[in-house]
């Protein structure tokens, strides 16, 4: 998930990437063809590995010329695919070189085939194609999860075939240029609370505040948790197993839900949107001093997640997402200015003004402070303060 900027005459062009997750669903006969197409790519990947350790050279042309006929007769590479294995090496070395690690040989574990879109594989009338070992295949994909990518706005880009827990998914990056929404078009300005009560609290422009519900998902994270701690405790390497699935049942369900909720938030706002949240990296050392609980606690990553969901769904809708200081959002009275720590009872979930006495919900309090930073952020960008 990606989004960068590019300058297009003079207007800014956001281009941004998702992965599309997708399973395909094999026959019996073509799931031994995929495994054994996977395990040749990748031994084909730990040969050529082997060569650029000894050379240190990363042109594909030299490449080509030590290892493509070996690829050919001693890995039963088909042509293209020895020119993706080339590529997937190349980038892989390229990328940990980039990183700062030493030059140490690179060992290809996963079964994995990296395709290029409408030369390895492609995906038409409900089947993906795919090149392999035997030449090309058609396997059956499960089409809803992307159906939204077939409008003719979306690139496909170079896939990764790959084999999980005796599945076959398909990793591949969409990528689709949107224009950015610039702040002089914005109509209305949302402040965003994330919390756990309410997963998120909005306030907008028409003073209106809705309240998206997260009780239940506080329920089945501390569900989560006990049973990591009763699983933790046991100690058994069966234990840790089920420690390892239920963490990723519980990571595959609170994306789920991220998504579920940027998406209900981006489709009920819409165009000419600025919504406003907390910026909460880099004080994450600070929030767990600061903020109590119910709040930030269990949250670091669910949160960052929502926030890169949302930031490119509003993309795509022509709607922008500001992260700003979270600094007084939950202790600031919004009608008085009046900031004090007392003003707010974490226990109640209220907020109470010590001068001037105005109550509400507490997480409501945090989104009208933010959409108020978000106002202060448009007229300081307006008058070039
Ligand atoms: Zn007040």
């Amino acid at each position: 998930m990606v989004q960068y900027t590019i300058l297009v005459k003079g207007c800014v062009v956001l281009e941004i990437t998702v992965t599309a997750k997708i399973k395909i669903n094999p026959k019996p006969e073509e799931i031994s063809l995929l495994q054994e197409t996977l395990n040749a790519y990748k031994k084909a990947c730990n040969f050529v590995s082997t060569v650029v350790f000894d050379t240190k050279n990363l042109s594909q042309a030299s490449l080509h010329k030590v290892t493509y006929q070996a690829l050919r007769s001693d890995y039963a590479m088909r042509s293209q695919m020895a020119q993706s294995v080339m590529k997937t090496v190349i980038a892989r070395y390229r990328s940990t070189i980039s990183n700062g690690h030493n030059w140490t040989r690179i060992k290809f574990q996963k079964p994995e085939y990296d395709l290029v879109w409408n030369r390895d594989y492609s995906l038409t009338a409900g089947l993906f194609s795919v090149n392999t070992l035997d030449g090309r295949i058609k396997v059956l994909f499960e089409i809803e999860a992307m159906e939204q990518y077939f409008d003719g706005t979306w690139f496909f880009g170079t896939a990764k075939l790959v084999n999980k827990y005796g599945k076959f998914f398909l990793h591949i990056p969409m990528t689709k240029e949107v224009k950015e929404a610039e702040l002089a078009d914005i109509r209305q300005v949302v402040g965003v609370d994330m919390g756990v009560n309410f997963l998120a609290t909005t306030y907008d422009s028409q003073g209106k505040t809705t309240f998206f519900n997260g009780r239940d998902i506080k329920h089945k994270r501390a569900k989560y948790k006990r049973l990591r701690k009763q699983l933790q405790q046991k100690q058994t390497s069966s234990a840790r197993q089920r420690l390892k699935k239920i963490g990723q049942r519980e990571t595959r369900w609170m994306t789920n839900v991220n998504h579920q909720i940027s998406k209900a938030l981006v489709d009920r706002y819409g165009q000419n949107t600025l919504l406003v949240v907390e910026n909460l990296t880099g004080i994450r050392a600070e929030t767990e001093k600061v903020r109590v609980k119910d709040r930030y606690v269990t949250v670091s990553w669910a949160f960052y997640q929502l926030r890169q969901m949302l930031e490119y769904k509003a993309a795509l809708h022509e709607a922008k997402v500001i992260a700003v200081d979270p600094k007084h959002t939950s202790q600031a009275c919004p009608k008085c200015g009046h900031t004090e720590k007392a003003n707010r009872n974490k226990k109640k979930h209220l907020f109470c003004c010590k001068t001037c006495g105005y109550t509400s919900n507490d997480d409501r309090i945090g989104a009208m402070n933010l959409q108020q930073k978000g106002i202060e952020y448009i007229v300081a960008a307006a008058t070039g303060a």
